[in-house]
């Protein structure tokens, strides 16, 4: 155990940022409390692939627990926090108060629906797990019933799957559709077609994958179609019913909506009571601190700061990784009296490049000035995904499942667990409701 005058430390999340920067402090003489609602820490850029069926949940999850388990200054508690005490330097969770002498917030974000909450149940967004199997739920349930009622000799209901948002998420959710309805289901249904699903993904701004330069979110368009994604740019939703999607004022009958269009940042970040920005993240100091209160720093998802030439930093695994470092950094030389005068070195983000799936072979890189789409760009996504897993087991597990769903086009975790309810379709019947053929989209709307 620690002496009373260790300093405390309580790191609020432990996603990417907050992992990080506990593992950073763990060496050093301070006592670490890791809080988070959950007990596992989750690979967020795999969340698809369990969406698609492709993984399981345990293979791009770890305990948190475990993976502290060689540090013994580190606690790990399960609790969700409330709230702050920033003047009695104390933190608020559903069961206690914990005092900190630093406190590091990495509480990360959630969906956006930009003001449209009741859409959320009809189009779930990805961002947990259990997000994750709430789509692939209904992912294959759609098929199922579509099986089911073509069986029982009625009309068959087209199937028309809707991905709104076409930034990185949304194109890896269209194209890995794509490649299920063509390859991982054929021949399996006797019934049904899964070849002929409809992947439509709606995008609002002019372009997909909007922070990659032009050329490659034009590829990635391209290898889109490619795939068979119905691809329709500069297009806004304007209402989601039960079984339905409405943009440019056309109704579209759509047997699962996924929603991959807004982030809003957790609302940790407001009871800090610091400025905010639009999506509710935390404007912080250059050192990442809150205005104010030295001692209490923001970072990864629920952190707004521009980089040297003015742009806001984004949303990805290594700016909360190298923030999560660079504060316990802070943390370490302030404990150690390395910095006789309180001035800090202000974060700078080390940009490594960008990569982004769209399916099987399919990907766009961007290192910098150097392009690259398709099939070597895929394979930088892969080694590079395998390569920050956690746990060695997973890495081996993810790669022998990848190894395996190339050469025989399988997905192997295949379940549907829980409710067989599907909005939109008939529950008392089981069938797809009587209106739902599908109206043409006006040539305008087309590309
Ligand atoms: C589907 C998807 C795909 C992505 N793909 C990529 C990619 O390919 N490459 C890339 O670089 N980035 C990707 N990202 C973004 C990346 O995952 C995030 O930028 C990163 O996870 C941010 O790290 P973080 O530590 O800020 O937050 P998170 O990793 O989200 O961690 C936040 C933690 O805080 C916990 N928490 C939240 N609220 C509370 C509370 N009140 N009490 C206790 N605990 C709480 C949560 O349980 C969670 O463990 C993707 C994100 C998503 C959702």
């Amino acid at each position: 155990m620690t002496s009373e005058s260790t300093t405390r430390v309580v790191v609020v999340g432990g996603g990417f940022g907050g992992l990080n920067a506990a593992r950073a402090l763990a060496k050093a003489p301070v006592k670490v409390t890791v809080v988070d609602r959950k007990n596992f820490h989750t690979f967020q850029p795999l969340l698809y692939q369990v969406a698609t069926a492709g993984l399981s949940p345990g293979e791009i999850a770890a305990p948190i627990r475990s993976i502290f388990r060689p540090y013994k200054n580190v606690e790990v508690l399960m609790s969700e926090v409330t709230g702050f005490d920033l003047d009695r330097r104390m933190v608020r969770t559903v069961d206690n108060a914990l005092p900190y002498d630093y406190l590091i917030v990495a509480a990360g974000a959630t969906h956006s629906y930009f003001g449209q909450d009741e859409w959320e149940p009809l189009a779930p967004g990805l961002k947990t797990i259990e997000d994750a199997l709430e789509i692939r739920r209904r992912v294959l349930l759609a098929f199922e019933l579509a099986e089911r009622q073509a069986a029982a000799g009625e009309a068959e209901t087209p199937l028309n799957f809707v991905v709104v948002g076409g930034g990185p998420t949304g194109v890896e959710l269209a194209g890995t559709l794509a490649e299920i309805a063509r390859h991982a289901l054929a021949h399996e249904f006797r019934s049904i077609d899964p070849a002929r699903t409809h992947i439509v993904l709606l995008e609002g701004g002019p372009r997909v994958l909007p922070t990659y330069s032009e050329d490659l979110s034009r590829s990635a368009e391209e290898q889109l179609r490619h795939l068979g994604v119905e691809v329709h740019t500069s297009t806004m939703v304007t209402q989601i019913d039960p079984g339905a999607v409405h943009f440019a004022g056309t109704r579209l009958p759509a047997t699962v909506v996924l929603w991959a269009a807004g982030v809003a940042a957790s609302s940790l970040g407001k009871k800090l009571g610091a400025p905010t920005d639009r999506a509710g993240r935390v404007l912080v100091q250059p050192d990442l601190s809150v205005a104010g209160h030295p001692e209490v720093f923001v970072i990864g998802d629920l952190a707004a700061l521009k980089d040297e030439q003015g742009r806001m930093l984004p949303g990805v695994a290594p700016v909360a990784i190298q923030e999560g470092r660079f504060v316990a950094k802070v943390i370490r030389d302030a404990v150690q009296m390395k910095r006789i005068k309180p001035s800090r070195p202000a974060f700078h983000y080390w940009d490594k490049g960008s990569l982004a799936t769209i399916g099987r072979a399919a990907a766009v890189a961007q290192f910098g000035k150097i392009h690259i789409s398709g099939f070597m760009a895929w394979l930088s996504w892969l080694f590079v995904h395998i390569f920050f897993l956690i746990g060695f087991r997973n890495r081996l597990l993810v790669f022998i499942q990848w190894a395996w769903s190339y050469v025989t086009y399988e997905r192997g975790a295949r379940l549907i667990t829980g409710s067989t309810y599907l909005p939109g379709w008939n529950a008392s019947t089981q069938t797809a409701p009587a209106e739902s053929p599908r109206q043409e989209i006006p040539a305008g709307t087309r590309k």
